[in-house]
Formats: structure tokens, sequence, C-alpha cells
């Protein structure tokens, strides 16, 4: 965990800071030190008692903290304009690190009901287990969240925005201006360089840094931001939770937030451009990206986000078959869950991110057989563009 007390952060554009974040002071080398050690040498029993109480403790026990996570959580914490981060072994065990680690027996949550699968399964499946009652809501309806706040009750107020798969968006100063729970955005599908959900009021973001901001397909990593508070009382349960973040993940974490800037912008333009070349294909039902003038919160989209991921989403007239077809007929795409990576995924929601959710709850969330996810990568994207219009 660290703070930011650099008094210069609030001059800097986003883009220079996801540049320069993260380097302790007196480190020299550019890239980030991997500190592989679990444990240290500790001085007097009394500096070993004091560090294991310690949220800030970076050299004491891994599980605990370590320097390199402590350079990725410093990065993400300017990033969020934060006090404090938290990083995780992954995506899910941050959000499972907030869910759990702030709700008790006898809590409610309000959830949205676009969301990621995991989530979903933790909220449905795991939650009623430890006695933690969920309202499901639609996101994108105003006032939808407030109203099924049950005072004195309601915990937490959980949001995806843009929502997995169909990038559906959530008014963040609505959210923000909630009153009484604990408010938490999964912004993973923006980053912290498309929105800073906390400059609207939310208490935490979170993030799987496994996507764009590792970026390259090769760290498994999750992060909260928000008050040093929160994070402190996230970081007591964490700590027995056991989803501490690899300090090699972090590293690729690290590696990753520099170059977020112009991998974001590239991957959202491709995206504008592969959903216009969607729209008017005759075998395509709808196309969804927050920066196409056809997406119904389009105008939301331009207000609250810096720029646009390059997920988007798109249905097939012809349902199951046309979907499960188009997705192995792609040559230059690879059918690969994830996102947000150097190179262009195909994924197929229905039997897969979402394969664990029933029919109807599919349908409730707009997926259908026909429903493709398309992360879009780096390649060029007239080579992109090709690979799907040969596909269909
Ligand atoms: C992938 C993803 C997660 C889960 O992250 P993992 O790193 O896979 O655990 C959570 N939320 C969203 C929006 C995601 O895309």
């Amino acid at each position: 965990m660290s703070t930011s007390d650099n008094p210069n952060l609030a001059d800097l554009q986003p883009e220079t800071l996801a540049v320069r974040g993260g380097r302790p002071d007196g480190q020299l080398s550019m890239a980030p030190v991997l500190w592989a050690s679990t444990t240290y040498e500790m001085g007097t029993l009394e500096e070993g008692r004091q560090l294991a109480h310690s949220t800030q403790a970076k050299k004491f026990y891994s599980r605990h903290g370590n320097p390199t996570v402590n350079a990725f959580e410093s990065a993400v914490a300017e990033l969020e304009g934060a006090q404090a981060a938290r990083a995780y072994a992954s995506g899910m065990g941050a959000i499972a690190g907030v869910i759990l680690g702030l709700c008790s027996k006898g809590d409610h949550i309000v959830a949205q009901k676009q969301l990621y699968g995991g989530t979903m399964q933790l909220l449905a499946g795991v939650c009623p287990r430890f006695g933690i009652d969920v309202t499901f809501v639609d996101g994108t309806v105003p006032g939808a969240f407030s109203q099924a706040i049950i005072p004195g009750r309601t915990m937490l107020v959980f949001a995806e925005t843009p929502a997995n798969p169909l990038l559906d968006l959530v008014d963040l100063d609505e959210l923000g201006a909630i009153a009484g729970p604990i408010t938490v955005v999964d912004a993973t599908l923006a980053t912290p360089l498309g929105v800073r959900p906390l400059d609207y009021g939310v208490n935490l973001v979170v993030h799987s840094a496994t996507k764009a901001m590792a970026g390259h397909n090769d760290a498994t990593l999750g992060v909260v931001s928000g008050e040093r508070d929160l994070i402190d009382a996230l970081w007591a349960f964490a700590v027995l939770q056991g989803a501490c973040a690899s300090p090699f993940d972090a590293l690729n974490g690290l590696r990753g937030l520099r170059t977020l800037a112009p991998r974001l912008r590239q991957q959202g333009a491709t995206a504008v451009a592969v959903g216009r070349a969607l729209e008017s294909h005759p075998a395509v039902n709808w196309v969804r990206h927050p920066g196409l003038e056809s997406h119904p919160q389009f105008a939301l989209g331009q207000r609250q986000y810096r720029m646009h991921g390059g997920v988007l989403s798109f249905d097939l007239a012809g349902g199951l078959e046309a979907g499960s077809t188009f997705v192995s007929a792609v040559k230059l795409c690879r059918p690969a869950t994830s996102l947000g990576g150097p190179e262009t995924l195909v994924t197929h929601p229905a039997s897969t991110t979402h394969a664990g959710m029933t029919s109807e709850e599919l349908s409730d969330c707009g997926i259908t057989g026909g429903t493709v996810r398309l992360s879009c990568g780096l390649e060029h994207v007239d080579d992109i563009i090709a690979d799907i219009l040969q596909a269909l």
C-alpha cells in the first residue's frame, strides 16, 4: 500500500503519471525491480511485532506486502487519484476481497445485473451462502441503485461500467452521490486512463489488471483503490484471504501501465472502425461500443470517459449457430477469453465468460447465442476488419 505525496501530481496528465508512477525514492533503474523474497530479516522482536500489524510493511512477509507489488499499487493509486491501493492475485481476488472483506451475515448489497460472469456468480451464488442478501438492478436505469438501498442494511452498492460484455454504462455522478453504503465500481474495461470513478465520489474502484492494465496476457492481477481507511480495512481481510499479488505479475502490471495510454487509444479507434464496418453488414443485428453514435448511452459515454477501450460486442442474426461458426471461422483473431492484450480475441460469452449463468439470466442481460465479444488488439485495423468480414 502506498500514499502519493508528490505535490506536483495534480499538474500532470494521466498519460504522464502512467509513465512516471511507482518508482520508489532512490531507485535508479528504469524498469521495475523484481523482489522475489517472501521474507526479510527483522531487527528486534519489537520491530517485527510492529511490522506484523502494519498495513504498509513492504519488507516483512509477502502475503502482507512486497516492494514490487507496492510499486504497482502506488502507481495505480496515483493514476486513480486515490490515497491508497491494494493489489490482489486476480480481478476476482480483488472483488471477493471487497465483498467478503466488507460484508457480514445479515448485510445487503445492491448490484447491477450487467456484470462480469464471475462477479455475478459470487454475488448470486456465494453471498447468499454467507447470509448476505443481494438485490440486482438495471444499472442503466436512472435512480435504480438508490431505490434498491435498504437504509441501515445495505453495506455495498456494486457497479461495473462499461459492463462486460455489452458495454452498458452507469452514470457515475449518480452513483457517487449515494450516501450511506460504500459504493464500488469495477472499471476494468475503462482502465484508470479512461475514467477515475473516485473523482465522482465513488468510494472504491476495482480493476482486473489482468486485462488492459498489464496488457500483454502475461499477468493475473487485480487492484482496489480508495481512501486509506477503507484500503486498510480491506488489508486486514486480504492477508487472511491470501489472494495476494505475485511480485512477477505486479512487475508485468507496472510494465503494462507505462504503455497503457497509446495501446488503449489505438484499440479504441480500431474498435470504432470495426464497429462501423459491422453496423452496415446484413448478418449483424446490432453492434455495441461506447464510441459509436448508435450506443444507447453515447452522450453519457462522451461525457464520462477520456477514452474508450477496444472491447466491442455484436449480435449475429443467425443465433447460436452463427455465433459458434463465426468464432471458429476467424483466422487472424484468436478464439480466446480475456481482453485488453495485443492480440485481437473473440469470445462467445454464452459458452465462456458467462457460461455459469442460466439462459434466463443471459437473456435478462441481453446476451444471445449469437452474441460475440471482440477485444481489438494492436494488429493493423485493416487486417482485423478483413478477417472479420471473411468470417461473416
Ligand atoms: C476479467 C474481469 C474480471 C475478473 O478478473 P480476473 O483477473 O480474471 O480475476 C472482473 N471484472 C471484469 C470487468 C473483467 O473483465
